[in-house]
């Protein structure tokens, strides 16, 4: 079972609220703390890991049918997003 997500951080450009998480491939991502009806992400916090499953095509339209959150990572709408390609 996935337990209560951590605490939100603050971007460090924007100070919008985030959440590191990590995806399928161990890189780790920032994650707006609330959910979006456009978002991709599914969060699963378990052993004190955030993990972000990164959903496309049929399997996001899948979790879309599901009543579970869907987050947005937060390089997708941070006003400064310009920073976090250089990174
Ligand atoms: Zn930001």
């Amino acid at each position: 079972m996935s337990e209560q997500l951590p605490p939100t951080e603050q971007c460090r450009s924007c100070k919008a609220p985030i959440r590191w998480a990590r995806t399928q491939h161990g890189k780790h991502i920032p994650v707006n703390a609330e959910p979006s009806t456009s978002g991709n992400v599914l969060l699963d916090h378990i052993g004190g890991v955030l993990h972000a499953g990164v959903m496309r095509g049929n399997q996001l339209a899948a979790v879309r049918r599901t009543d579970r959150p869907l987050f947005l990572p937060h390089f997708v709408d941070c006003p400064n997003a310009g920073e976090w390609r250089k990174r």
